[in-house]
């Protein structure tokens, strides 16, 4: 149940492992009522090992071999993280956390963004780390998951899972009905699109308040996110995370300034207490739940986590948990 990047990856892995699989999905439209149509979608288990869990990182490493083979679109560009100097304290304490980095002067800057050469003496590089465009990703996953054989119901709204079948529930933040902890974390994004700069990888700007990323999508888009607000309503940013977002891209880039504003909006990520995905064990039921900022990343290894308990009976013990009730 439910065809967001959870559902999808599910379907796709279990199909292509001999599983017959039904998707479920409640929105007549394919991906509108899903948060990770909002993604940007990084793929970048080193750079979130900053803020993330240690098994975040190594299931996210695990997934890059994963979107490589399945998904030949994805571009392992790495990423960049970038500070100006007077924040250049911040590269250092970023570099501290997190690994599979290396230190890049401005020369190297300008090999792999010439159009950020102008603004940056020092950055890291996390060669290793690749993205997708969520709105070209989750439709082509769709169409490699119903390739694989699986049945695809959009718009279905009250489900009876037939006897003796095994339910996936995948339903974000929809899930709350049944799992208390579940809560959700607003991400406010911009899309613009201009076609005088271009990026090759997403670029991290670190700042001490608002620490903000740009994401380079296909046909000259990108995506500027994303706000981090305990709050669980998608209405439109506000005025002031529209300023960060617009802000933190002109600093990248002055030239940014001419870009055109396609889409200003939020999604809402589901999340548990810790910003861990949890795959939750309840009879029937499978609930994979709680991928917070890393739906993407995280997606593709929780699926093998679910095949293989499936098919072996086994149960990876940092992410399958039995106790419902505790969730
Ligand atoms: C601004 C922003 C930026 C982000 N950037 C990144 C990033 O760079 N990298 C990354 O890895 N992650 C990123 N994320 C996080 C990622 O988007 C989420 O972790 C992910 O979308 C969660 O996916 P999901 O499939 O679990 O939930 P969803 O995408 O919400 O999908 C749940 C689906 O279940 C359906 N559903 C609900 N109830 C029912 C029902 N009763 N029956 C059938 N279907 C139902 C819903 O309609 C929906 O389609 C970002 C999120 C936001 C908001």
């Amino acid at each position: 149940m439910g065809a967001g990047i959870t559902g999808l990856w599910q379907s796709l892995i279990l199909a292509q492992n001999g599983y017959s699989v039904r998707l479920i999905e409640r929105s007549p439209k394919p991906f509108a009522q899903a948060s990770s149509i909002y993604a940007g979608a990084m793929l970048a288990p080193y750079c979130e090992a900053e803020t993330a869990l240690p098994v975040v990182k190594k299931l996210g490493i695990k997934s890059l071999e994963l979107w490589r083979k399945h998904f030949p679109e994805t571009v392992f560009n790495g990423s960049l993280v970038v500070a100006h100097d007077r924040d250049k304290g911040e590269i250092d304490r970023f570099a501290r956390f997190t690994d599979g980095h290396r230190y890049v002067d401005r020369k190297e800057i300008s090999n792999l963004e010439p159009d950020l050469s102008e603004q940056f003496q020092e950055a890291l590089f996390y060669e290793n780390e690749g993205h997708v465009d969520p709105e070209v990703a989750l439709p082509r996953l769709l169409e490699a998951a119903e390739q694989a054989g699986v049945s695809a119901e959009f718009g279905v709204e009250d489900f009876a899972p037939p006897a003796a079948s095994v339910t996936i529930d995948c339903r974000g933040l929809a899930a709350q009905d049944v799992l208390q902890t579940l809560r959700g974390v607003r991400g406010e994004r911009a899309i613009i699109r201009i076609s005088e700069i271009e990026l090759a990888r997403p670029v991290r700007l670190l700042h001490p308040r608002f620490p903000l990323y740009i994401v380079p999508w296909s046909e000259n888009r990108f995506m500027v996110g994303a706000t981090v607000i305990e709050r669980e309503d998608a209405h439109p940013p506000s005025v002031r995370s529209t300023l960060e977002l617009l802000s933190s891209a002109y600093a990248l880039n002055p030239a940014f300034g001419e870009a055109e504003i396609l889409d200003l909006s939020a999604g809402v990520r589901p999340a548990f207490e810790d910003n861990c995905p949890r795959i939750i064990l309840d009879n029937q039921r499978i609930y994979v739940n709680g991928l917070y900022r890393h739906g993407f990343l995280m997606a593709p290894a929780l699926a093998t986590l679910v095949e293989r308990y499936l098919t072996s009976g086994e149960k990876d013990s940092e992410i399958i948990v039995e106790d419902r009730s505790q969730w």
